[in-house]
């Protein structure tokens, strides 16, 4: 299990779909499970989709739809 601290360091590398699948794996399952990290993590994606809109790509949009679908399904798993 990853430290919060490494969540965070690996944080923009994990909202860019960058890092080893393995990397995204650990990442995931400690989001999934602090409740502090969730919001960072759905904070900063909220923001980044806020930027997103901004621009003329829709590479980052799409991107960030699916990582947010892939945490709310996470998350439901949960309940
Ligand atoms: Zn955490």
């Amino acid at each position: 299990m990853l430290t919060c601290q490494e969540v965070l360091d690996n944080l923009s590398c994990y909202l860019d779909g960058e890092g080893s699948e393995e990397l995204r794996r650990e990442l995931e399952r400690h989001i999934a499970r602090c409740a502090q990290c969730f919001v960072i993590v759905d904070t900063t994606k909220q923001s980044l989709r806020i930027i997103a809109d901004c621009e003329p790509f829709e590479v980052p949009l799409a991107t960030s739809a699916r990582l947010y679908e892939r945490l709310a399904h996470f998350f439901a798993g949960l309940l």
